[in-house]
């Protein structure tokens, strides 16, 4: 790397801190009894422990999801206009104390600032969405009887009850609240976990819940060991919302199963990015590199493989690869730098272990491929690798950081055919000037997500379209109407006037089986749907 901007002279452990006073306070609202175990996990930035954190046993899980039982019944008695209000104020509250928030972000997980901020943007772009369009999605609807003016059906959708959120480390603001934004509107309380590794963030945004008149106690708060506190809270909430490993998601989808309630599941994938040979490629390198490296990697959507059509192959590479060496990597609470931290040491080893392999089996390093332990313990410079094969473990599996393959593809049934392999199926990314064609290309890709130009945030932001996982990428999807419609059970009330279903006084059955007969012959006839 050469832009690095690791400053001996600063003492990054002291910007890396959280105020002793601000963790207390936050800590509190975690279910947990007086003598509960405690831990500190450590900023990735520096190694420094960041704050005593208190875990909660299952016995603590129990108790909060009576708590947000309890909460809920009154809050799902409000009408919808009343709960939605609130998180147009929550929309403002998030923007306006980003500052707080960008750094317990960057503190917990390591990444950059300017990364960090998509986290507060999402939250807020999620609040308005649902704040403003949670009543036409929920809105209760006629819907066609078995039998016209004498049936009258109506659906409405009624709250789940207690929702359990189980959110990973890699966004941490993003994946603990954006998901129990529709969930409270819709009527529901929330137990959350969040990952162990980012609680402050998660706290921190709940207090802002609480100020813009969310009621205390209809959100709760759990932390613990995912195969015990995450574990029980998928046998005491009423539905699941996962995000998290594939390994994991199947794991709650068999427990979800067994209670019989629902789950959705936002899982990996190993997402391809195609360069098609009419693209604009100082756009396509401009969004490869974000594609590739927002996050550090650690994000789901992002691309670790590259598919560039052979023809300008060469004019692509010179300009992503000047893009990736020129990135500053280091760590800096300001908008400084380009990239962070990894952020743990099974990360920064999942990452090692991925390129070890790939070079050891024969592929070239074409940027990075380096650990960075003078700017911090998990550091790894932005990854670029070329000849990439199946034997290699990064060719299928997830690496979840900054590295990447480039291989060169023939044109789109190759393109596609790459894009496909493998079990998942959560994002892609085509980048031409033929938006047709971008968009023929989509519909043939095993993806939840495709951006046209746009690396991965396009699709991401567009909150009002769904989101989620094909494949082993996942089940179920967040934003628009399926991400809120999945927290509620939906309900069919139907009215019979007049004439009911059985047959009328004095006509036998055989009789009224022939009137029937008729009717429904009409019904068709006459256009009845
Ligand atoms: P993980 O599955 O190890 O952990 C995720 C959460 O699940 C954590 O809170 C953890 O404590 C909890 N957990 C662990 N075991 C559990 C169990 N048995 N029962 C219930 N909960 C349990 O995932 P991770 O490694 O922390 O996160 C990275 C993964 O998440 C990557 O694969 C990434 O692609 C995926 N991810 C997906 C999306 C998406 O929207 N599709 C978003 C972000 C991350």
């Amino acid at each position: 790397m050469s832009d690095t901007i690791a400053d001996p002279e600063t003492d990054a452990t002291a910007t890396y801190a959280v105020d002793p006073a601000l963790a207390r306070r936050l800590t509190q609202r975690i279910v947990a009894s007086p003598r509960a175990e405690t831990y500190a996990p450590v900023a990735p930035a520096t190694g420094a422990p960041v704050a005593v954190i208190p875990t909660s046993t299952p016995d603590d899980v129990q108790v909060a999801v009576d708590a947000a039982r309890a909460a809920q019944r009154s809050w799902a008695r409000r009408d919808l206009a009343d709960r939605a209000r609130r998180f147009l104020d929550l929309h403002d509250r998030v923007l306006d104390a980003q500052s707080d928030l960008l750094d317990l972000i960057q503190i917990e997980n390591g990444k950059a600032r300017a990364h960090a901020f998509e986290e507060v943007l999402d939250v807020a772009m999620v609040a308005r969405h649902y704040a403003r369009r949670a009543s036409s999605y929920l809105k209760p609807r006629r819907r066609q009887g078995a039998f016209p003016v004498l049936s009258q059906s109506v659906e409405s959708h009624l709250p789940k009850g207690v929702v359990g959120i189980i959110a990973p480390w890699n966004y941490p603001l993003t994946l603990s609240v954006s998901d129990a934004i529709p969930a409270l509107i819709a009527g529901n309380a929330v137990v959350l976990k969040p990952d162990s590794q980012t609680v402050l963030t998660a706290l921190r945004a709940l207090e802002l819940f609480r100020d813009a008149g969310v009621p205390e106690g209809l959100v709760q708060v759990v932390v613990g060991e995912g195969p015990v506190v995450g574990a029980e809270l998928v046998q005491r909430t009423d539905y699941v919302c996962f995000t998290g490993s594939t390994h994991t998601g199947r794991l709650v989808a068999r427990e979800a199963a067994s209670r019989l309630v629902g789950a959705s599941l936002e899982l990996g994938g190993k997402n391809a990015l195609y360069v098609a040979e009419d693209a604009d490629l100082d756009r396509a390198a401009e969004g490869a590199v974000r594609a590739c490296f927002a996050s550090t990697g650690q994000l789901c959507i992002s691309i670790e493989r590259l598919l560039v059509h052979e023809e300008v192959a060469d004019a692509f590479l010179d300009r992503f690869l000047g893009r990736v060496r020129a990135l500053r990597l280091g760590p800096a609470m300001d908008y400084s730098v380009d990239l962070g931290t990894l952020t743990s040491q099974r990360q920064l080893d999942a990452v090692r272990r991925h390129v070890d392999d790939a070079v050891a089996r024969g592929a070239k390093v074409l940027a990075g491929g380096r650990a960075r332990p003078d700017l911090g313990p998990f550091f790894y410079e932005p990854t670029v690798l070329d000849g990439v094969t199946p034997q290699m473990t990064c060719y299928g599996e997830e690496t979840f950081g900054p590295v990447v393959s480039v291989r060169r593809v023939s044109g789109d049934d190759e393109a596609v055919r790459l894009a496909n392999e493998g079990e998942y199926g959560l994002n892609a990314s085509i980048w031409t000037r033929d938006v047709a064609r971008g968009r023929r290309i989509a519909a043939r890709l095993y993806a939840g997500t495709v951006n046209v130009n746009e690396a991965y945030a396009a699709a991401w932001a567009s909150v009002g379209a769904p989101m989620g996982g094909m494949r082993a990428s996942g089940l179920g999807r967040r934003h628009g109407a399926e991400g809120i419609v999945k927290y509620t059970e939906s309900q069919n009330v139907t009215v019979q006037r007049l004439l009911g279903f059985g047959p009328p006084l004095g006509l036998g059955y055989e009789r009224w089986a022939q009137v029937l007969t008729v009717l429904v012959r009409l019904l068709k006839r006459v256009g009845v749907r």
